[in-house]
């Protein structure tokens, strides 16, 4: 595939007008002003289009678009234990792959190219990501509540020794399988340990909850002395690559300690305001050196996938809480959703358009109404672009989506499975 005269929209933000943009074998084998020797199968007039990097969530929770305004409007723990809890409880690996799919497809229409997941049923997942082509980090979530278990007596140990067995770097490297323990409070220290020893063994990454209310950071301290980020500092979690999700109610003291471990933290704003969370204090940790990636969290929480929405609330925040429209700019905003994302899952060739990196792109279109005329095609893309605006979104160099098709799913029929499958579970 050949793209003529487009411009070009760096993870940063950084701005190339009239360039061409080669893709062959999954990755940009040429940018640059001229037009490259070589035969394409198909050349594209990139006037009045933008290539960007794909949108990388880098916190979600797929299959939950089965619960999609299954509960909203509640107060948090009532919205769990009334409404997620029982439903999650009757979930079976065919619901799974459906919603699985269905957030899939949400995703790819909306110009996300990479997401990370944290829930169960994972094969099921896996497969709904190697059928559609899209790629992501697959945590297997780890809880407890058994004081008499330990992490070996879980069922998510064996299952997780299968996947990473299986499925580590599966699809191409399309496929990556993390360890996921849910949080400090759903899990007990001498557990996380284990985890630790066992993510290391297997040199798997870890994605997990923090901090996200402040009930849980309260009680952390109630019940070890100290706050959720000690507590996985202490049994050994913060030393893996980690991504930890929300992070609303951290302290100083815990910024200086996830800057200091490298820990990502994937900001998830539109979930925390629904969920009356609160709001993360992003500009402080960027300023501690946090890397900050961006996630939707869960359809049941959102209750979109949509990464458009996601990072101009981030952005807008970011203004509105520091009552400064300097803070947190577009192309800051955008590294957020792209290229931070894609380090967070170990992805370091993906997450932005460089000749080698894989080819996962967006085009936009920006003749659309709602993003004409085009002073700024930045500005344009963080604050005014939509899903609507999506022409093509590629993973390693393939099509999954073109002028609203799919080309790997079959839309009606997730649609109508995913419904078969939300009658016979509530
Ligand atoms: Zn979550």
């Amino acid at each position: 595939m050949l793209f003529k005269n487009i411009t070009v929209i760096h993870a940063d933000g950084t701005r190339l007008d009239n360039m061409t943009v080669g893709v062959g074998d999954g990755r940009f084998t040429y940018i640059g002003r001229d037009v490259p020797e070589g035969e394409w199968r198909e050349i594209i007039d990139g006037s009045q289009k933008l290539i960007m990097p794909g949108f990388v969530n880098a916190h979600t929770h797929v299959p939950m678009t089965l619960m999609r305004g299954y509960g909203d409007d509640m107060p948090l723990e009532r919205w769990l234990f009334d409404r997620i809890f029982p439903f999650e409880d009757k979930l079976d690996g065919n619901a799974v792959y459906w919603g699985s799919l269905l957030g899939i497809a949400e995703m790819l229409a909306c110009g996300t190219t990479s997401f990370s997941d944290m829930y169960y049923f994972c094969e099921s997942i896996i497969k709904a990501v190697t059928q559609s082509g899209i790629k992501a980090n697959i945590g297997r979530g780890i809880s407890c509540f058994d004081h008499t278990k330990s992490f070996r007596d879980l069922p998510a140990y064996n299952e997780l020794t299968h996947l990473i067995g299986s499925f580590q770097g599966a699809a191409d490297g399309r496929v990556l399988v993390d360890v996921a323990p849910h949080s400090e409070y759903t899990t007990r220290p001498d557990i996380l340990s284990d985890i630790a020893e066992f993510a290391a063994e297997h040199k798997a990454r870890i994605q997990v909850h923090l901090s996200e209310t402040q009930k849980e950071q309260l009680e952390s301290t109630g019940r070890h002395g100290k706050t959720p980020a000690s507590v996985m500092l202490d049994s050994g979690i913060l030393e893996l690559p980690v991504t930890a999700a929300h992070c609303v109610w951290i302290t100083d003291l815990d910024m200086e300690l996830l800057a200091e471990k490298k820990v990502t933290v994937a900001h998830c704003p539109q979930s925390n305001l629904k969920l009356g969370s609160g709001i993360a204090r992003i500009a402080k940790m960027r300023q501690s050196g946090i890397r900050v990636a961006l996630g939707t969290d869960s359809a049941a929480s959102n209750n979109n996938l949509d990464m458009f929405q996601e990072v101009k609330t981030a952005a807008l925040l970011a203004k509105g809480v520091s009552h400064d429209p300097c803070e947190m700019p577009a192309g800051e905003a955008l590294y957020m959703a792209t290229r931070a994302g894609a380090l967070s899952q170990g992805r370091h060739d993906c997450g932005d358009i460089i000749q080698g990196n894989r080819a996962d792109f967006v085009i936009l279109n920006t003749r659309r109404p709602g993003i004409a005329p085009c002073h700024n095609p930045l500005s344009n893309l963080i604050y005014a672009a939509g899903a609507g605006d999506v022409e093509m979104t590629v993973v390693d160099g393939r099509i999954l989506y073109r002028n609203g098709a799919f080309t790997t799913l079959d839309i009606e029929r997730i649609i109508y499975e995913v419904d078969r499958c939300v009658k016979a579970l509530v």
